[in-house]
């Protein structure tokens, strides 16, 4: 049974990863079986039902919610006579679309190319005819937003140079990021960091905090990139807001270490400021995921506070649950504005007072 609701709330992620990709989602499927068919991944029967379901819903691309070997993606294809990607293709054209510095581009294309290399045969015929000069550009569709063209073309031979070049790139840039955090740092502007899953109502939450109305869409990812906004405290010290990626589940490998880098940030915050959707079918599951990571990036010293979210969607007994996961964490709704107030006050005591001595320069 808890199989079962696992993997339908992964389902439920992968469709709102496909529309964030640009997708508009049909309709799901989910089968039961011990182990996957190695042919078909679905076996015969259900690639069957599949196919039924696709030709009665029009659609002209069908998603796995997991890794294909690209064996199986092609076998598939065959039975369902559309397009056929994986949860890792979707995630990695997401990534593709919201990097925005060099080094998320770096990261992204390499994860890419990783992607590629063991795919090379299957993607070259029908990828290599595609008009236009970067893929994805071209339109091509979600999932075929490769590195481009004439990257595609290229042997294997030149796409591991390439890689070899992209990590050294990357390896180069690490120092940049440090300066440029070491520099943040010395200002001593406090920072407070907000972490967690996509979809939890941060940038929601933000908006509320700050007062400002950016653009909230029902899209994962919508920073790849940390964005950094600054606040005041009510007492007049100034702060600043860090926006990190978004946590997602099985998230590719090849992704990792992407993600990873993006959220090296928190290591350097004052406060980590944890949102949760209160909401959510597991929300001890993603308090887990969250504090493993923050702990990796060795900040799990970093004081962290815990916001249940979208408290407008719970009853008592939900709530009673979740405070006693997390005791001394705060209710708020970005929607209603409930515990906003009091979020905002915790914030402000949980912000270090700047040690003004640090300042004196003695001449
Ligand atoms: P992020 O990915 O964590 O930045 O999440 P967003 O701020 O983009 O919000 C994700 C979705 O949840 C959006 O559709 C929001 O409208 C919705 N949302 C955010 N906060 C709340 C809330 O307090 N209550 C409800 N009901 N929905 C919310």
């Amino acid at each position: 049974k808890d199989g079962l609701e696992d993997a339908e709330n992964s389902l439920r992620e992968l469709a709102a990863l496909a529309e964030t990709a640009g997708a508009n989602v049909l309709e799901g499927l989910l089968q039961r079986r011990a182990n996957p068919d190695p042919a078909t991944y679905l076996g015969k029967g259900k690639a069957q039902e599949l196919a039924e379901l696709v030709q009665a819903v029009g659609a002209d691309t069908v998603v796995a919610d997991t890794e294909l070997a690209p064996s199986q993606r092609r076998a598939l294809e065959d039975v369902v006579k559309v397009k056929v990607i994986d949860r890792t293709a979707v995630i990695l054209d997401i990534f593709s679309q919201h990097a925005k510095s060099r080094e998320g581009k770096a990261q992204v294309e390499l994860a890419q190319l990783e992607y590629l290399l063991p795919r090379l045969r299957g993607w070259g015929e029908s990828m290599s005819r595609q008009a236009g000069g970067q893929v994805g550009s071209a339109g091509a569709g979600m999932g075929s937003r490769g590195p481009g063209e004439t990257k595609i073309e290229l042997d294997r031979r030149r796409i591991h140079t390439r890689m070899a070049k992209l990590r050294k790139q990357i390896q180069q840039m690490t120092p940049a990021r440090e300066a440029k955090r070491a520099n943040r740092k010395r200002g001593e502007v406090p920072s407070v960091a907000i972490a967690g899953y996509t979809n939890a109502g941060k940038s929601s939450l933000l908006n509320r905090l700050t007062g400002t109305q950016e653009l909230v869409q029902n899209q994962l990812f919508a920073t790849l990139d940390t964005a950094i906004r600054h606040a005041e405290t009510s007492d007049g010290r100034s702060f600043t807001y860090a926006d990190t990626v978004g946590f997602v589940r099985n998230l590719p490998h090849q992704l990792v270490e992407a993600f990873r880098s993006t959220f090296e940030e928190v290591g350097e915050a004052d406060v980590i400021l944890h949102v949760v959707d209160g909401s959510h079918p597991d929300p001890a599951a993603q308090l887990r995921t969250v504090r493993e990571v923050i702990a990796e990036v060795e900040a799990q010293d970093i004081p962290e506070l815990v916001v249940f979210n979208k408290a407008d969607l719970l009853d008592d007994s939900q709530r009673l649950v979740l405070h006693g996961l997390v005791p001394d964490a705060v209710f708020a709704s970005a929607r209603t504005g409930e515990g906003i107030e009091e979020l905002r006050a915790r914030i402000d005591a949980a912000i270090p007072i700047p040690d003004r001595e640090v300042d004196v320069v003695v001449p």
